[in-house]
């Protein structure tokens, strides 16, 4: 089994040599070009860069999540669960969930990008209002006003979702919210104003001239010096497969992060 860890340089270093160690006790290789198993060490943020780094090869990939102390979404385990995790893996006895990518293709005057996104895909435009049509499977459902629009997925349901006033999405639930962002609502303009939760088969575009308006996925954005057209957005068959604990329980870790 080919091992990689995934962190930040200079923190993490410790976990990082731990992982390193009971690995090769083990007779694992570490090979951070094509590995089985990914580490990611850190917060939710370090998992969102684990997973991009790997996007070309995320089919044969596991992900596993060591946290450091702060609570994360992606995360069951603490260093203290490195051995027990490295005997797991060892004897192939795991539990793996997977968890559909988002994909979109933003089209501009002169070219087309597509890219995939484990929390969201989001068109901003913080300083002038952005104007889009939103159609559902070619229908129109409304023509936007506002700071931007938002597409997540149930595993990026907890994160800028959340923030905006969306609902948290059952981590079992194949579909995917679309939330406005500061939508207009007055005697001359009207938006939906709730979050509209979609099953996986919908394709949810975005349509208009935006200027200065920007593409953001995950931690990344689109820079690109071209006119944006329009953007698809749809659920990938594109997966993220990431090992959990037994105990893995969605409700016990919303609970932890917003609750208590
Ligand atoms: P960041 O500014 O560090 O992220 C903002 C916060 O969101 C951090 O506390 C991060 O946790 C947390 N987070 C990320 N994904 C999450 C998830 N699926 N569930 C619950 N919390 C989550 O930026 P980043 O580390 O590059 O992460 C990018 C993500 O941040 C975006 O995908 C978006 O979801 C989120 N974000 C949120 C807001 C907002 O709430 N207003 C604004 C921008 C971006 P860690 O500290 O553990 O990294
Ligand atoms: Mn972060």
């Amino acid at each position: 089994m080919r091992i990689a860890i995934y962190y930040y340089k200079n923190k993490n270093e410790e976990i990082s040599k731990m992982i390193e160690q009971e690995a090769i006790k083990r007779g694992f290789l570490l090979d951070d070009h094509y590995p089985d198993v990914v580490f990611s060490v850190g917060g939710d943020g370090t998992f969102l860069r684990a997973v991009h780094r790997y996007m070309d090869i995320l089919d044969e990939v596991h992900f596993i999540g060591i946290n450091n102390g702060t609570l994360g979404f992606f995360y069951d385990y603490t260093k203290e669960d490195i051995p027990m995790l490295m005997d797991m893996l060892k004897n192939n006895n795991f539990k793996v969930k997977t968890h559909r990518l988002l994909k979109a293709d933003v089209k501009y005057q002169s070219e087309e990008e597509t890219i995939y996104a484990v929390n969201e895909i989001r068109i901003e435009n913080p300083f002038h209002t952005l104007i889009a049509d939103v159609s559902i499977d070619n229908q129109l459902l409304e023509t936007f006003r506002g700071n931007g629009l938002m597409v997540c997925s149930p595993l990026g349901s907890s994160g800028y979702n959340k923030s905006l006033g969306g609902a948290l999405l059952d981590q079992d639930l194949d579909v995917m919210e679309l939330k406005e962002i500061a939508a207009i609502q007055n005697n001359i303009y009207r938006a939906l104003g709730s979050p509209f939760v979609f099953s996986s088969d919908k394709d949810i575009s975005f349509s208009g001239t935006f200027n200065g308006a920007v593409v953001g996925y995950d931690h990344l954005s689109l820079d690109k010096h071209d006119v944006l057209l329009k953007v698809d957005i749809y659920c990938s068959d594109k997966t993220v497969k990431i090992i959990h604990g037994e105990d893995h329980s969605y409700i016990n870790k919303v609970r932890k992060s917003f609750v208590l």
